[in-house]
């Protein structure tokens, strides 16, 4: 029996994992289905960790943190978890490889993942040529013309990352203004490789048995550019990853919003007491590397006081 499960090891999950440690639980595991770090491992760049000053990509980042963790006792176990139930008191853990481990309390960080954009050729050209990470794929592309689509915060630090590797970044959005921070968009607007193809979506992505050569794009007035690129970046946001808590009759574990964002309160306290959720699964959430690691701690703080409570009370 664990005193607490940790399910995802992204930024949340490796500070859950921290602090449930160091601040007491004797039994504590995370479970993380890939190498810990989360998705900011995927980002190039990232310049608003706090005390993090100069030029750091998202992996390098992530390094210290689960060394950090282990030194006080956190085990990662490296296994996906399909379900989270609870059965009086007793939470349930079922892994993929078919066993069941049993948890007094249960915090769930397994954030979020890229969304397709839904245009023809998409799905058949993904991994070849069709890209959700600019820090895997833009090397491939080094000295050629991309295009990347998205008006977000991600779509717009990736074109500014593939702008430096490429020769040319064709952004497209489909309407003129941009959701990302106004600070992002003067870079963009300022990087003279990047040229803006606004009012525009993605009708058609098209390539031979080597992959992308081109993609058509068809502008808000009908008229469609046919742009010859080999590569193709999509940032058009993400899915929460809220499966573990779907339950066997279809029903979740604990209440959601609409978009399926877990409900906590300030606490990260789900609607199940001993069930806490932490990061960009959560409502409301910032999606910074910074507050999903803030959720985190807030999650395993409470977590200690439940546990204690459950047992020696
Ligand atoms: P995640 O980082 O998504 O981690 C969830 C983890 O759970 C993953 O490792 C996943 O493998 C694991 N998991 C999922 N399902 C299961 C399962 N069933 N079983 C086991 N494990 C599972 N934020 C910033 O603050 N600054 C930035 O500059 C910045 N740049 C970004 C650039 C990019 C390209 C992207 C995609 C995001 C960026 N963000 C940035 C946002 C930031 O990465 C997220 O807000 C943060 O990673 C969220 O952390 P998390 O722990 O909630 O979730
Ligand atoms: P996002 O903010 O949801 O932006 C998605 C973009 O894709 C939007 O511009 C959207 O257009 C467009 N889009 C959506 N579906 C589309 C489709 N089918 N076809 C074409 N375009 C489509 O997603 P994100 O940029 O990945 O960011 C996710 C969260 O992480 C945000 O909260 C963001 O602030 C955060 N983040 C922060 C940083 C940072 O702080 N440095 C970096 C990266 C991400 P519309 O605008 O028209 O809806």
């Amino acid at each position: 029996m664990l005193d607490c499960a940790i399910i995802g090891g992204g930024p949340a999950g490796l500070t859950a994992g921290l602090y449930t440690t160091r601040g007491g639980l004797e039994n504590v595991v995370m479970y993380e289905k890939g190498m810990p770090g989360g998705q900011i491992t995927q980002s190039s760049e990232i310049e608003n960790y706090p005390g993090v000053t100069g030029e750091i990509s998202g992996m390098d980042l992530m390094i210290p943190w689960p060394q950090q963790c282990q030194k006080f006792g956190l085990k990662h176990e490296m296994v996906a978890i399909l379900r989270v139930s609870k059965d009086g008191d007793t939470f349930n853990i079922h892994k993929d490889d078919g066993s069941i481990t049993q948890a007094h309390s249960v915090i769930v960080c397994t954030g979020s993942s890229p969304r397709r954009a839904g245009f023809k050729g998409e799905d058949a050209l993904f991994g070849k040529g069709v890209s959700t990470c600019a820090t895997c794929d833009g090397f491939f592309y080094k000295g050629k013309e991309v295009v990347v689509i998205g008006g977000g915060d991600t779509a717009l630090e990736e074109a500014l990352y593939l702008a430096k590797i490429c020769s040319k970044v064709y952004l497209v959005h489909r309407r003129d203004t941009f959701r990302s921070a106004p600070n992002t968009v003067a870079r963009v607007k300022r990087t003279q490789n990047i040229e803006l193809v606004l009012n525009s979506s993605p009708e058609e992505v098209y390539g031979d048995e080597m992959g992308v050569t081109g993609i058509l794009i068809k502008n808000n007035n009908g008229e469609v550019r046919d742009i010859k690129v080999p590569g193709v970046f999509t940032f058009v946001g993400n899915d929460v990853n809220n499966q573990t808590l779907k339950q066997e009759d279809g029903t979740f574990l604990c209440e959601m919003n609409k978009q399926g964002e877990v409900i906590v309160d300030i606490s990260m306290q789900t609607s199940v007491k001993g069930l806490f959720s932490a990061g960009d699964m959560r409502i409301a959430a910032p999606k910074q590397v910074v507050s999903a690691a803030g959720d985190g701690a807030v999650a395993a703080l409470k977590a200690i006081s439940y546990v204690d409570e459950l047992l020696n009370h």
